[in-house]
């Protein structure tokens, strides 16, 4: 019998250490399981949110129900799990190019309903906290990766009126569910970082204010909190590269007028991150950011710790370019001048919507050095010029193709004329073509194509094509593509 009562008691506290133990670093370190492969990339339409929602709905613990339609007839939904009397709302995607989230909110779904050694968890964040998600608000934006919706209408700014369809949906969830918290999921530019450092701001975080004069109310002091909170749990794996948005008040957005009518809710903008294109990296933070959230809000850990880890946030800057070249030699009139290039890569979608090119422009010249790099090129002692033209015709991309690059590369060449040019704005090749042969010499200009050389001397070491490096020393080639001059 004493035994009996020993094993007894024995296992409850083991089982209470379970619960107790599941922390960030779990959410962290699990991710790879619940990942959802059939999102593989940051463009997708509303046709694979039908098919995941469907697959969801055969899970007993999910509730969703059809919201509404978006301007051209989507459906939006609602996906609801758990019984708590706390209850968070979470949209993704009221800004169609902005999927980050969306692509995570499928991953948390994967979580939620799975079967495992998070059950304990599960049952006790379910017993304290309902969950609600809108994955994609904007299923007419998504479908042409662009922000606003089919009538070219910036969600974020019809919170005041509420005319367009999606927008009534989200106040009218605000409205009839009261909830408590609510994460709002966009996706910023990646050329922020946290603050002045070289650090991109991964992922940026706000708590909205809900007045021109930026008071505090409780409603606000709990969002710092809870942001503050997952700020802190989040540092040690992307330590530094988290920011904190601009808080000026936007009558017209949907988060200041969540604070408004007292939803605690965090602005969640997910930035960029060196080498990771589709944002995988920043969706798999977007995962541990929610669930880390989540874990606090059903526990209450945040409650009480004050707004000083939330203002501690450093402040975004927008310091960032794709490419930094600095302190290269300029010739100009027979003189030489120290200058720094700034180079952006900007993305483009192709014209089915489903993938993207890459123009990169010549953004910034000059004193750069308060600026940073995804990557950067110490440029002392060299020289830049433009790219070349070769001067030899081209009859069509297919002859083109049988050539060496590498070898055009190597003699400065960076584009070439081709008779009979293919349809559309770019190239899957290392070079940009033209149909005609002016000569791209002259001055280096501001808002140029990024098509660039540079000299040590006589001897050519470095050359970019629409603003990708390609450095001579090494024949590895990563020019993502070259651009169609009409
Ligand atoms: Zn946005």
């Amino acid at each position: 019998m004493m035994h009996m009562k020993k094993t007894l008691l024995f296992l409850i506290l083991l089982h209470g250490i379970v619960m107790s133990q599941i922390s960030t670093s779990d959410f962290y370190n699990d991710y790879e399981k619940y990942k959802d492969n059939n999102i593989s990339n940051r463009r997708f339409g509303h046709e694979v949110i039908e098919k995941l929602v469907e697959k969801l709905s055969l899970s007993d613990k999910v509730v969703i129900k059809k919201q509404g339609e978006s301007l051209n007839g989507d459906s939006i939904y609602l996906i609801s799990i758990g019984t708590g009397e706390r209850s968070v709302l979470c949209w993704s995607q009221m800004h169609g190019d902005e999927s980050t989230a969306t692509m995570a909110l499928f991953d948390i779904f994967n979580f939620l309903i799975a079967d495992d050694r998070y059950n304990d968890f599960r049952e006790e964040l379910f017993n304290n906290v309902t969950l609600h998600f809108v994955p994609m608000l904007n299923p007419d934006g998504a479908e042409m990766f662009k922000r606003r919706n089919a009538l070219d209408i910036d969600l974020n700014r019809d919170a005041a009126r509420q005319q367009m369809p999606e927008s009534k949906i989200l106040a009218h969830l605000q409205d009839s569910l009261k909830p408590e918290y609510g994460f709002n999921l966009h996706d910023q530019s990646t050329y922020y970082t946290a603050g002045r450092s070289d650090a991109s701001a991964m992922l940026s975080f706000l708590a909205p204010a809900f007045n021109f004069e930026k008071d505090m109310n409780a409603v606000r002091e709990k969002t710092m909190e809870i942001t503050g909170y997952i700020y802190n749990e989040l540092q040690p794996y992307i330590p530094g590269h988290i920011g904190r948005y601009n808080d000026d008040y936007e009558p017209r957005a949907f988060g200041d007028y969540m604070i408004a009518h007292g939803t605690a809710s965090t602005l969640v903008e997910s930035g960029g991150w060196k080498d990771d294109e589709e944002k995988q990296f920043i969706r798999k933070m977007n995962f541990v950011t929610l669930l880390s959230g989540f874990n606090s809000i059903s526990t209450e850990k945040h409650r009480g710790m004050g707004t000083d880890m939330y203002w501690s946030i450093p402040e975004n800057e927008r310091n960032l370019f794709d490419l930094v070249i600095r302190e290269v030699y300029v010739e100009y009139r027979g003189n030489k001048y120290i200058i720094d290039i700034g180079i952006k890569r900007n993305e483009e979608n192709t014209s089915d919507y489903k993938s993207k090119f890459y123009r990169g422009k010549i953004e910034d010249i000059g004193d750069l050095s308060i600026f940073h790099g995804y990557d950067e090129l110490n440029g002392e002692g060299l020289t830049i010029k433009k790219g070349k033209v070769y001067p030899e015709n081209f009859a069509t991309l297919a002859d083109l193709k049988k050539i060496d690059y590498i070898s055009l590369l190597k003699d400065g060449y960076t584009t070439v004329v081709c008779d009979s040019l293919p349809d559309g704005e770019y190239v899957n090749l290392p070079l940009n073509v033209t149909r005609k042969k002016d000569e791209l010499q002259g001055n280096i200009e501001l808002d140029d194509d990024a098509n660039l050389l540079l000299y040590n001397g006589e001897k050519l070491k470095y050359v970019i094509v629409n603003g990708f490096l390609f450095d001579l020393g090494t024949n590895k080639l990563n020019i993502y593509n070259g651009i169609i001059y009409k």
